[in-house]
């Protein structure tokens, strides 16, 4: 019986063992005054902090097959110049709150209270996970990036009882007229394939009470 009762605790215990490495980006207070400028800008609110209240979690992938080199692409706190799809969003570097590698290793890459810049729209209430993977449009993400997205969307509910919602990047656009979209430049869109239709299935099968995307067709 207490060894039933050890083997039931420990099976608890590892619904809750995540286990996140944390590796910083950049996030100073010139990327935080940044974030203001792009929520007064594309948001039309202004904040005193940056600080968000999670309602959407949205899936992604880095479009690059390398940890190092997708990593590399958020660090610095203003757009690298190689990215004139979506320069006239303004100067805020785009990041996210995690990192998955292939492996499945977890990093986080800056407060989760903080906004970042990952999704057009829903920004500022959602938080974003990037996987290493999709480059050239590849639906190439693995069995251990599954499971780590499995591990940290349930670590993440329990943590923000405020999330209603798991979507791919290629679902952003159906939040179009709900009271979580907030971009006032009708103008300002991408087309986004990420991270795979075949993926968020898989991802869906096995995380349970999320809402998925308000919409059924995705206009281009
Ligand atoms: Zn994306």
């Amino acid at each position: 019986m207490y060894k039933l009762f050890l083997l039931t605790l420990s099976a608890s215990l590892s619904l809750w063992a995540v286990e996140i490495k944390q590796t910083p980006i950049e996030f100073f207070d010139k990327r935080v005054e940044l974030t203001k400028e792009y929520i007064k800008e594309h948001y039309n609110l202004e904040v005193k902090d940056i600080n968000i209240v999670p309602k959407i979690i949205v899936i992604h992938h880095t479009a690059i097959d390398d940890f190092d080199d997708s990593l590399s692409r958020f660090i610095a706190q203003t757009l690298p110049t190689d990215r004139p799809d979506i320069k006239s969003g303004g100067v805020l570097n785009v990041s996210a709150h995690f990192m998955v590698e292939r492996d499945g290793t977890i990093h986080q890459l800056m407060p989760l209270e903080f906004m970042a810049r990952h999704v057009i729209g829903l920004n500022y209430n959602s938080i974003g996970i990037e996987n290493v993977g999709g480059q050239n449009s590849k639906d190439n993400l693995t069995k251990e990036q599954l499971k780590a997205n499995i591990e940290l969307v349930n670590y993440l509910k329990k943590k923000f009882p405020s999330i209603e919602y798991m979507i791919g990047h290629y679902e952003y656009r159906c939040f179009e007229g709900s009271s979580l979209w907030l971009e006032v430049d009708d103008g300002y869109r991408t087309k986004k394939d990420d991270p795979s239709t075949r993926f968020m299935r898989e991802l869906r099968d096995s995380v349970e009470d999320l809402k998925t995307v308000p919409c059924k067709k995705i206009d281009d």
